[in-house]
């Protein structure tokens, strides 16, 4: 094939960077690389050359056929391309075969490092009912993903061309004449590659994504909402955000968000429920039936010869929301009773004097005669306090606006320095 013998070069170079003897096992290869190249990745600190170095002294020695070549003849006899067709890996991808994280799929040709893509968020509106229930929702989502056709490469050889517009850099300078001996620089990224730097001959562009690398796609996604999920929890998709060429893919993450409900408020996994009772009823008992998030109807009663005070709270164990991932465990219901007096209306004495047989004394001082004759009388009006207030509120607003108006205004100056 090679029409001349290739030279003799150093052949021990490789191990020496690995710390192993030439006689060294596949095994002792292995272990001899992760634990350097663990100690000298750049995300931890390490040197990227040395990082380099460790991983094409182990692509080699690991490579049984590339091994013999390079004790045969060295390492100038492999880059002369003696060691078989495929082209080198990146560092990355060797150390990222041991230790997970995008393995490469087909020839690794690219020595980029793969980017973190972005999550994509979404927020799930969900109800008190679905949360109690637990659902599934499914969401329909367009996507992009790499091109079926060309894998992502966006050609139809597997190849890109360096851009001629920014030299493969993405990035462009343009410089600008703003006035007598000042000159602008400005850097854009590249018009012609959009970043990239990289373009695809016309005729060799992929014909499905027309050189764009990525094809949008309809997904379907089902979102399981299991029961007792709490407002503001994530669900997360793990890698179905958009995929872009040399990139890991990012996520997409549901966020729930529970809807008010009309009757309902929870409280971690309590639920609060609010009931008005008359007064007959704060006195003399109640029932009624509360319908629950799921439709079953509890019967809510008092206990003989209970009286409810205004703003009491009772609880119903076991009747609050499911803890997630242990539904058969629940918290409480809490009812807060609101006393409602309008019902009552006008009371003649003689009712009055029945009601004062039954309920408990009034307080055991009364006024004596000397007492109220040192009063001075007095009328009981009827108001709506809430008007009073907001009338209150309307007025103070707009005193402090008239306020406002005589407050003198500073003229702002603004300096731009260059
Ligand atoms: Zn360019
Ligand atoms: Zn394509």
């Amino acid at each position: 094939m090679f029409g001349r013998a290739p030279r003799r070069s150093d052949n021990s170079k490789y191990y020496g960077i690995l710390g192993v003897s030439k006689s060294a096992s596949q095994d002792e290869l292995k272990k001899a690389y992760k634990k350097a190249a663990i100690k000298n990745h750049p995300d931890k600190g390490g040197d990227p050359e040395k990082f380099k170095e460790l991983a094409q002294a182990y692509e080699v020695l690991s490579d049984p056929d590339k091994r013999e070549i390079y004790d045969q003849y060295g390492e100038d006899a492999l880059k002369e391309g003696m060691g078989g067709g495929d082209a080198s890996h990146s560092p990355f991808d060797i150390f990222e075969s041991f230790f997970g994280g995008g393995a490469f799929g087909g020839g690794g040709s690219s020595r980029r490092r793969k980017k973190q893509g972005e999550d994509v968020i979404h927020t799930l509106k969900v109800s008190l009912e679905d949360l109690y229930n637990g659902t599934t929702k499914k969401l329909s989502l367009s996507r992009n993903v790499l091109c079926p056709k060309c894998k992502g490469k966006g050609s139809k050889s597997g190849t890109t061309g360096r851009c001629y517009g920014c030299q493969g850099s993405g990035m462009k300078i343009s410089t600008r004449q703003i006035g007598p001996g000042m000159i602008q620089q400005m850097q854009h990224v590249c018009p012609e590659c959009r970043g990239s730097g990289e373009v695809i001959s016309e005729r060799d562009k992929c014909p499905q994504c027309k050189g764009n690398k990525v094809s949008q796609e309809k997904k379907v996604l089902e979102v399981h909402v299991e029961k007792g999920m709490q407002h503001g929890q994530k669900i997360t998709f793990q890698g179905e955000a958009d995929e872009a060429p040399d990139t890991i893919t990012g996520d997409i993450v549901f966020v729930l968000q529970q809807k008010e409900h009309p009757r309902f408020k929870r409280k971690f996994d309590d639920l609060y429920v609010e009931h008005t009772l008359t007064l007959t009823e704060a006195l003399c008992g109640f029932q009624f039936a509360l319908t629950h998030l799921d439709n079953r109807q509890l019967l809510i009663k008092s206990n003989p010869g209970e009286v409810i005070k205004p703003d009491q709270y009772k609880a119903i164990n076991d009747e609050g929301m499911p803890h997630h991932q242990r539904p058969f465990m629940r918290g409480r219901l809490f009812i807060h009773f609101n006393l409602e007096f309008s019902d009552c209306g006008f009371l003649s004495p003689e009712k009055c004097r029945v009601l004062e047989t039954i309920l408990p004394p009034r307080p055991s001082k009364q006024l004596s005669n000397m007492e109220l004759d040192e009063c001075e009388e007095t009328t009981l009006h009827d108001v709506n306090i809430e008007e009073e207030m907001r009338r209150k509120e309307q007025q103070r607003k707009q005193e402090a606006y008239d306020d406002e108006d005589d407050e003198p205004t500073m003229p702002r100056v603004a300096c731009n320095q260059q």
